[in-house]
């Protein structure tokens, strides 16, 4: 799972679930609210610096998740994606990366077949039993609650590319 880890150039992952909490507030005109975490944004703008591109792929689609991906600067956003092989597998040829360069994370029986599409599969800790044990890697931190910034920082830094990305964009020794 290391070396996997050290060869990732395009880091996907499903939304619901892995950059939320899973829950879809709903309002009475049919709006979906939800809520990202900060520390997740920071991670991807962090994964963006040292020049890895990301990718969301959902099943939903949603004004709230294409505001947040636009202001991300998420390179490829699918929604409404009812089987996410073909997405990933598009993706892929979009982005010109072989599997064993692609990581993805996901918290459902969905993303299960996309685990053995890429080369490294991660499943965040709230994931339901049967989808952690499908997974190379599960994150200590639950969807919504930073686990996508989990999975960035141990990227960076098994890459030794941490320290520089965190120099640049803020300019302090670590
Ligand atoms: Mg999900």
């Amino acid at each position: 799972m290391w070396q996997q880890a050290r060869n990732v150039r395009l880091l996907a992952m499903d939304i619901d679930g892995v950059l939320t909490d899973g829950r879809i507030w709903l309002d009475l005109q049919g709006n979906e609210l939800k809520t990202f975490h900060v520390h997740d944004g920071q991670g991807i703008a962090m994964a963006h610096r040292a020049g890895l591109r990301t990718a969301w792929i959902s099943g939903r689609a949603s004004a709230a998740v294409r505001r947040r991906a636009t202001e991300l600067g998420v390179t490829w956003v699918y929604e409404n994606v009812k089987a996410k092989v073909p997405a990933i597998r598009d993706i892929m040829q979009q982005s010109q990366e072989p599997a064993s360069a692609v990581a993805y994370i996901g918290d459902d029986l969905i993303d299960v077949p996309v685990f053995h599409t890429v080369g490294l599969s991660i499943a965040v800790a709230s994931a339901p039993p049967d989808v952690r044990a499908q997974a190379a890697w599960v994150t200590r931190s639950a969807g919504g609650a930073g686990a996508v910034r989990e999975v960035i920082d141990l990227i960076l830094r098994l890459q030794g590319r941490w320290d520089a990305v965190v120099q640049e964009l803020f300019g302090t020794d670590w």
